[in-house]
C-alpha cells in the first residue's frame, strides 16, 4: 500500500485502477490507519493528503459496491462477482480452482436464492448506510450491543462445521478485533458492520448447508451408478 501510494506521489495521479483492484474497505481502512499512525506527529506530510484523497476516491466505490451475483459477500467494485467466484487474473487460485467455485458457486446459488430470495436493504451500501459503515471501518465506532453481537457472532461460526474451518478453530479465543480482521481476510474483505456480519455468517451457514446436501446427492448417485 506505501509502495502504491508512493508511486501515486510520485506521477501525482492517484488512478481509479488503484482503488479497483482492491475493496474499497480494504483501502480505506489502511489509509485510516497511516493517518492514525502519523496523527502524533507535527504537521501535515504529503502523505496524508493522498490518504485523505484516496479515502474520498475510496468512499465514491463503496456506493457502486454490490452482492456477488451468487452469495452473501460483497463483490469486488464494477463486477458482479466475490473474491470466491469472481474469476478476475488478480484472484486466488488456478484458472481451473477458479473456474471450479465459480461451477459449484452457480450451483449452490440456484438453491440459496431460492430459499433465501430477500436481502435487508441495510445490508446494502448506500447513501443511508455508508456513513456507519465508514465510523466503522475508520474510528472503530462501537455500536449500542457491541458485546453481544461479538458473542451472537462467535455462536454463529460455532454451529457451523464449514465455518469454523474456515474461520479457524481458535475463533473463540479471538479477541475483538482479532476476530473481525479475521472475518474480513477470510470471508469478506469488504465488510466491516458487526450487525451485518451475523447476517452473513447466517446466510453462509445455509450456503454450505445447500454445498454440503449437493455434494452428498451428487456422491450417492455416483455410488448407485
Ligand atoms: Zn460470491
Amino acid at each position: 500500500m506505501i509502495q502504491a501510494m508512493q508511486e501515486m506521489g510520485s506521477t501525482l495521479q492517484p488512478t481509479r485502477n488503484f482503488i479497483l483492484s482492491r475493496f474499497p474497505a480494504e483501502v480505506i481502512d489502511e489509509c485510516a490507519t497511516m493517518l492514525r499512525q502519523r496523527a502524533s506527529q507535527a504537521g501535515i506530510a504529503e502523505q496524508d493528503l493522498y490518504s485523505l484523497l484516496v479515502i474520498g476516491m475510496a468512499t465514491w466505490e463503496l456506493e457502486r459496491t454490490s452482492l456477488c451475483r451468487f452469495c452473501p459477500r460483497f463483490a469486488l467494485v464494477g463486477t458482479a462477482f466475490c473474491l470466491e467466484h469472481g474469476q478476475g487474473k488478480q484472484l486466488p487460485g488456478t484458472p481451473g480452482e477458479k473456474a471450479a467455485r465459480y461451477r459449484s458457486g452457480k450451483e449452490v446459488a440456484q438453491e440459496y436464492h431460492y430459499y433465501l430470495p430477500q436481502t435487508p436493504a441495510y445490508i446494502l451500501l448506500s447513501e443511508r448506510t455508508i456513513p456507519s459503515f465508514l465510523a466503522r471501518l475508520m474510528i472503530g465506532r462501537p455500536i449500542p450491543d457491541e458485546g453481544r453481537s461479538l458473542r451472537a457472532i462467535k455462536r454463529k461460526i460455532a454451529g457451523s462445521r464449514r465455518l469454523v474451518e474456515i474461520i479457524g478453530m481458535d475463533f473463540q479465543s479471538l479477541s475483538e478485533s482479532q476476530l473481525y480482521r479475521r472475518l474480513r481476510e477470510r470471508i469478506d474483505p469488504g465488510e466491516a458492520r458487526p450487525r451485518v456480519w451475523l447476517w452473513k455468517l447466517g446466510r453462509l451457514y445455509h450456503w454450505y448447508g445447500y454445498e454440503d446436501r449437493i455434494a452428498l446427492i451428487k456422491n450417492l448417485s455416483v455410488n448407485n451408478g
